[in-house]
């Protein structure tokens, strides 16, 4: 999955259970919490290369590393250090694109985790506190907050609408037989569809009766849409030899 960062769960905060924590410029920590490894759902990139004004052609190899998940075949997108070994958009004064920062540092300290209930075949959202580092003064700081105050407080309903959204696509690919997933060209096709949106849409066009959205979280779904029709036409194309 690419929208947490399972080691870091830490105690799971109930609905009506209250924390304390408060981030800002004058703590003596500002800025160490942005040497973390930062993972980018689709809509994080999104709204971060419109921020800047790029197409994801541009952002992609210019702020972000990508991997492919070795077990999964899944691909993933992190964020480029830069100098200090800080993030790549980590300033003086902070995040320079504070306003458009990522769904797992809007997050923090929550750790916002899916699970599927093997009963029902339904998702579980859950929130977890993460773990306390030892130089985060944040925590303890500041008034009571619940999950939702929190959740409203950062901007997240659009991330967690639009990062549900496509909760769908790793499942789907996950289901494909093991040849398919570990295939380079589907890998690199999955890759394309899902983070270099722009440059796929670029490359084949635009799809019929589809105008591409100028809403991010309408793109992620048309997007969601196009990348999961690829995936059951690639599995229906090339069935597993070996069943
Ligand atoms: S309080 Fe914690 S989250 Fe805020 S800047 Fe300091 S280390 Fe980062
Ligand atoms: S995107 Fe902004 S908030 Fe997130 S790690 Fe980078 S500088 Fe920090």
């Amino acid at each position: 999955m690419w929208h947490e960062r399972i080691q870091d769960f830490g105690e799971e905060v109930q609905p009506d259970s209250t924390f304390r924590f408060e981030c800002h410029g004058s703590l003596s920590c500002f800025g160490k919490c942005c040497n973390a490894e930062i993972t980018l759902t689709p809509y994080d990139i999104a709204r971060m290369r419109r921020h800047l004004g790029i197409d994801t052609a541009a952002f992609l190899p210019g702020y972000c590393n990508t991997y492919t998940d070795r077990r999964t075949g899944f691909p993933f997108v992190t964020l480029k250090q830069g100098e200090d070994d800080g993030c790549i958009f980590l300033g003086r004064d902070g995040c320079s694109l504070y306003e458009n920062r990522p769904s797992c540092c809007r997050n923090y300290p929550l750790a916002r985790v899916i699970d599927e209930d093997w009963k029902s075949a339904n998702r579980v959202v859950r929130y977890h506190l993460q773990q306390q580092t030892t130089y985060c003064e944040g925590f303890g700081r500041g008034p009571d907050l619940t999950v939702d105050s929190y959740v409203e407080m950062n901007g997240l309903g659009p991330y967690e609408k639009a990062n549900d959204v496509f909760l769908d696509v790793p499942f789907t690919f996950n289901s494909l037989p093991k040849h398919l997933k570990q295939d380079r060209d589907v890998q690199s096709m999955v890759f394309d569809a899902v983070f270099n949106f722009d440059g796929f849409f670029e490359k084949y066009g635009h799809f019929p009766h589809t105008a591409v959205p100028d809403d991010d979280g309408e793109l992620i779904v048309l997007i969601r849409n196009i990348v999961l029709n690829l995936i059951m036409k690639t599995g229906e194309l090339n069935p597993d030899p070996h069943s």
